[in-house]
């Protein structure tokens, strides 16, 4: 439920240059991937718009995070007008996947996939919307309250920042969406991971990208991502729900950091790099409401649930979110943009749901995947685009996948 509050007087805020109204045209709350794409494409569609970015956080700041940045995040940056985001950056165009079935696969990807530890690249997207006329902010969003008329609503931040729009991307634990009377994923759509910094693997051949799943807590995975610069960075995760479920009484902490370093016993973390956060999987979404204030990226639970994905997903319905701001009245900001992201991905959620659904019931079934995907290239490219991108399962297989989901949640 959207708070109301009408009359509120505008304040001018001393980080506003002057000049610029108080009531700015978007507040964008937080400045990752999500509240950066959102300052960049209504810039981009309105060069005078009156954009502000609030973030809690001084950049360059860290995020826990497996730094992964996949090339779909990339085209959404470049049309974006930021082609530079991962300069300086090797392309890594190989991914190992391993189940506990045994199954493995490591061929080379059509399109190679990019390390950049998140304070450096968070820190490049902030610039460059900075660069275009954003104003940044550092303030802590604790309130956001919708005033006005129905026709013509205010949203009012923490009292006194006043905007047409807002666009909440403010991360796993958003503010904004709690303000629209949205609760938080339930565990089972609750992913938690830890991610620390360790030395990268010294393996012969190319460098590659390693997920290595496991059967503890399935679905679960370790992963070791090479930055390029001697160290790689590397994590566990499993969904809250089957944290839960685990035997006696070991503390969330103990299980991950212990799981890790069981896994990967040739990485030792860097002292002091380990790190845990939530995200919130796309397989519990909440309807975008109609009016003024937005949700993006982890606020509006847009990670893949196959891989813990969100980097582009993030960056995408920032820019669609960015898109609606400006493009659409306040009043019809909500409307515009739920039915845009809908037309981008609503069909790629969907199967993505489906399949997280079967593959979290039987872990057997990853095990054909993968050991299918080694045997044939554009299968392990589906399987690619589906884990990192916005694909979709085949026609073909679709209605058959959808009977062994009923059969397989038949008590
Ligand atoms: C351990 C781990 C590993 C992951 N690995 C990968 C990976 O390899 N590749 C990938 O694509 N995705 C990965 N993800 C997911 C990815 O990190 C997120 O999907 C992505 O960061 C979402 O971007 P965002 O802009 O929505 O939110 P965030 O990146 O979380 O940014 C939110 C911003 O909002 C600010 N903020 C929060 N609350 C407030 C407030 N009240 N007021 C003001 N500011 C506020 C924060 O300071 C932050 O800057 C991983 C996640 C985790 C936890």
């Amino acid at each position: 439920m959207t708070t109301h509050a009408r009359g509120v007087p505008a304040v001018a805020d001393p980080g506003i240059p002057a000049g610029r109204s108080a009531i700015v045209d978007l507040l964008v709350l937080g400045a990752g991937p999500a509240g950066c794409a959102a300052a960049l494409r209504a810039l981009q569609l309105r060069p005078d718009a009156r954009v502000v970015l609030l973030d809690a956080a001084a950049f360059p700041r860290d995020k826990a995070c497996g730094d992964g940045i996949a090339p779909h995040g990339l085209d959404v940056l470049r049309a974006l007008g930021v082609p530079d985001a991962v300069a300086g950056y090797s392309p890594v165009d190989r991914m190992r996947l391993r189940t506990p079935g045994g199954a493995e696969v490591a061929t080379p990807s059509r399109r190679a996939n990019y390390v950049v530890p998140r304070k450096i690249f968070d820190a490049r997207l902030v610039a460059a919307a900075r660069a275009r006329g954003a104003v940044l902010l550092r303030q802590r969003a604790r309130s956001v309250v919708t005033g006005g008329t129905a026709d013509e609503p205010v949203v009012i931040v923490n009292g006194d920042l006043r905007a047409r729009v807002v666009i909440g991307a403010d991360g796993a634990n958003s503010i904004t969406r709690r303000s629209l009377g949205i609760g938080p994923n339930p565990p089972e759509a609750l992913a938690i991971a830890v991610r620390g910094y360790a030395d990268a693997p010294h393996t012969p051949g190319p460098p590659e990208q390693l997920i290595e799943m496991t059967d503890e807590g399935w679905p679960a995975y370790a992963w070791s991502f090479p930055i390029g610069d001697g160290r790689a960075n590397i994590g566990y995760g499993m969904l809250r729900s089957k944290l839960a479920a685990l035997p006696g009484d070991t503390g969330g902490r103990t299980v991950l950091h212990g799981t890790l370093a069981r896994m990967l016993p040739e990485q030792p973390a860097h002292p002091g790099t380990l790190r845990a956060h939530h995200l919130p999987m796309s397989t519990w979404r909440p309807r975008q409401p109609d009016g003024p204030v937005l949700l993006a990226g982890d606020a509006a639970s847009l990670i893949n649930p196959l891989t813990g994905e969100g980097i582009y997903y993030a960056l995408l319905s920032g820019s669609l979110a960015g898109a609606a701001a400006t493009t659409a009245t306040p009043a019809q900001a909500g409307a515009v943009y739920r039915r845009a992201l809908d037309r981008e991905l609503g069909r790629h959620l969907r199967h993505t749901a489906l399949l997280a659904g079967l593959a979290g019931r039987r872990r057997t079934l990853m095990d054909s995947a993968v050991r299918a995907a080694g045997h044939r290239t554009e299968l392990y490219d589906n399987l690619i685009e589906i884990g990192l991108g916005r694909g979709t399962i085949p026609t073909a297989s679709v209605a058959r996948l959808a009977l062994r989901r009923i059969i397989s949640t038949r008590p």
